[in-house]
C-alpha cells in the first residue's frame, strides 16, 4: 500500500493525494488549481493515472481547490463513488454550477479571440454543467463519526474539521493482506472558537498524519480584537454618512459576517442601517448553512433556534436579481453591502466599488486574503487610483483589513489538532507554500516529531510506516 503526492503539495491549491491499497486506487480530494502561472493549462493537463481506473474519491470539503476537478475526472472516465459529508455535497452543487458557467463563458471568450485572429481551432470548456451534474450523481454522503467501507480494504470515518460547513478530516484504516495501517488526513482545518462552526475534532491515534499547513508559519490576529475593530468601523461609518462595502466569498465568509452582524446587532447600532446580501450564490450557500444547523456549535444552534427563518436580521435584504442589486446604487448612505467576489475580481461588488470608492465618507472592509494582481489587492495596497470597467476611479473611501476572520487555523490551531490525536505519529505536511510548511515542520521537529514537507511525485510506502 502506498500514498503518492500529486496536487496541493508544496502549494495551497489543487489538493489531490493518491492512495493505492490492494491494487485499488483511491483519491483524497480532486481540487482545481487556482492562481499561479497558467492554472488553466495545469487543470487541463492529464492526470498521472487513468481516471477510469480510480475506484473512489474521498472529498474533505466543498472548496473548489479540493473539489473543483471532479467534473474533469468524470469527463475523462471516472465512474466511482465520491464520499463526502451531506452539507459538503449541498455546497458543492452550488459551486459546481457556478464553476461550469464560468468555464463555458471562459471558453467562449477564448474562441471569440481566436476567431478574430483567424484561428479556426476551438477551445472546449474545461467541463460543462452536464459533467458537473453527472459527477454529483456519484456522491455518497457519510455523516461525521459514521464508519463506512469505501473500497474493499479501506474504512473511512469523517470528523468535523471546523473549516467551512460540512468540512471533514479523514480517518482511514487500510488493510492489505496481514498489513493494517491507519492514516489521518486533516483536510483544511478551521480556527478553534470560530463563529458558527464546531472546533476541529480530534480522533484516535494513527500510524501517519497528513496535515495542511496553509498558516503553518504564523499566528492570526485575535478574534475579539478583530470584532472590536469591525464594531468601531461601523460606528464611525454611521457618523460619516456613507455606505459600507464588504467584499466576501459566497461560502463561509458571507455567513460569518452575517452571523457577527446578527449577534452584535444592538452593540453596533445596526438598526440605523439597511443590510444587503447582494449575491445569489451567497444566498444559496446561506440556505444550505441554515438547512444543516445541526452541524453548528452550541451558540449558533441557539441563535438559529431563536431566529427561526432566513433572513436572521430584521433589516437584511437578500438581493437575487440584477435590478435589486442596481437599486442599491441609488443609496448614498446607510447601506452595508456584502457581495462577491471576495477579491473583487468580478461579481456585483465591482459595481458597488465603482459607485462608492471615490467617496471619502464610504468604507470598504476586507476580511479575506487578497491575491497579487486582483482589484482587492490594489485597493488594500493603498493605490490612489484603480481602473474599473475601463474607468479610472480615485480611492478616497477608507479601506480596512480585518485580520481575524480566516477559515484556516494558524500554527497554534494546527498543533492543537495534532496533539489531540496523540501517539506522536510521523507527519507529512501538505497544502502550504514552502515557507509556511517548513515553519510548521520545524516546530514539529523541535518537539521530537518526525515531519516532512510533501512534494508532487513523492511516494510513501505505507507498509514501511509503523
Ligand atoms: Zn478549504
Amino acid at each position: 500500500m502506498q500514498l503518492e503526492f500529486y496536487g496541493g503539495a508544496g502549494e495551497v491549491t489543487g489538493s489531490c493525494h493518491i492512495l493505492t491499497v490492494g491494487g485499488r486506487r483511491l483519491l483524497l480530494d480532486c481540487g482545481m488549481i487556482q492562481g499561479g502561472s497558467a492554472p488553466d493549462d495545469r487543470n487541463r493537463a492529464p492526470f498521472p493515472f487513468d481516471p477510469a481506473e480510480v475506484d473512489a474519491v474521498v472529498l474533505s470539503h466543498a472548496h473548489i481547490d479540493h473539489s473543483g476537478r471532479l467534473p474533469v475526472l468524470r469527463k475523462r472516465g471516472f465512474r466511482g463513488p465520491v464520499y463526502t459529508n451531506p452539507a459538503c455535497r449541498d455546497l458543492v452543487r452550488i459551486l459546481f454550477s457556478d464553476g461550469a458557467t464560468m468555464a463555458e463563458r471562459d471558453a467562449e471568450r477564448q474562441n471569440r479571440k481566436r476567431r478574430k485572429s483567424g484561428d479556426k481551432r476551438r477551445v472546449e470548456p474545461l467541463y460543462t454543467l452536464e459533467d458537473a451534474l453527472a459527477v454529483l450523481q456519484q456522491f455518497r454522503t457519510v455523516r461525521y463519526g459514521q464508519a463506512s467501507e469505501v473500497i474493499p480494504g479501506v474504512e473511512l470515518v469523517f470528523r468535523d474539521a471546523g473549516h467551512i460547513l460540512g468540512s471533514a478530516s479523514v480517518w482511514l484504516t487500510l488493510r492489505e493482506g496481514a498489513t493494517e495501517r491507519r492514516l489521518a488526513f486533516s483536510g483544511d482545518l478551521g480556527q478553534y472558537d470560530s463563529p458558527i462552526l464546531c472546533d476541529p475534532e480530534p480522533g484516535p491515534a494513527v500510524d501517519l498524519v497528513l496535515m495542511e499547513s496553509t498558516y503553518g508559519g504564523r499566528l492570526h490576529r485575535d478574534r475579539a480584537a478583530t470584532l472590536e475593530e469591525l464594531g468601531g468601523i461601523l460606528r464611525d461609518a454611521s457618523r460619516d454618512g456613507g455606505n459600507v462595502l464588504i467584499p466576501a466569498f459566497a461560502v463561509g465568509r458571507s455567513q460569518d459576517i452575517l452571523y457577527e452582524l446578527a449577534t452584535h446587532f444592538e452593540a453596533w447600532h445596526l438598526d440605523d442601517w439597511k443590510i444587503f446580501l447582494d449575491s445569489p450564490m451567497a444566498i444559496e450557500a446561506s440556505e444550505v448553512y441554515w438547512k444543516h444547523a445541526d452541524l453548528f456549535d452550541e451558540e449558533a444552534r441557539e441563535w438559529r433556534r431563536r431566529a427561526r427563518s432566513l433572513p436572521p436580521l430584521p433589516n437584511l435584504s437578500l438581493c437575487r436579481t440584477a435590478e435589486e442589486s442596481m437599486a442599491i446604487n441609488r443609496m448614498t448612505h446607510g447601506a452595508i453591502v456584502i457581495a462577491g467576489s471576495g477579491m473583487c475580481t468580478g461579481g456585483r461588488i465591482v459595481h458597488h466599488l465603482k459607485h462608492n470608492l471615490a467617496r471619502p465618507e464610504c468604507d470598504v472592509v476586507f476580511s479575506g486574503f487578497q491575491a497579487q494582481g486582483t482589484l482587492g489587492r490594489a485597493i488594500v495596497d493603498g493605490r490612489e487610483e484603480v481602473r474599473i470597467h475601463g474607468t479610472r476611479i480615485k480611492v478616497a473611501a477608507r479601506v480596512h483589513t480585518l485580520g481575524g476572520f480566516s477559515a484556516h487555523g494558524d500554527q497554534r490551531d494546527l498543533l492543537r489538532w495534532y496533539d489531540g490525536i496523540g501517539g506522536r505519529a510521523p507527519v507529512w505536511l501538505v497544502h502550504g507554500e514552502r515557507s509556511a510548511s517548513e515553519g510548521l515542520r520545524d516546530k514539529l521537529l523541535a518537539q521530537g516529531v518526525s515531519a516532512e514537507v510533501a512534494a508532487p511525485g513523492v511516494v510513501v510506502d505505507l507498509g514501511a510506516v509503523a
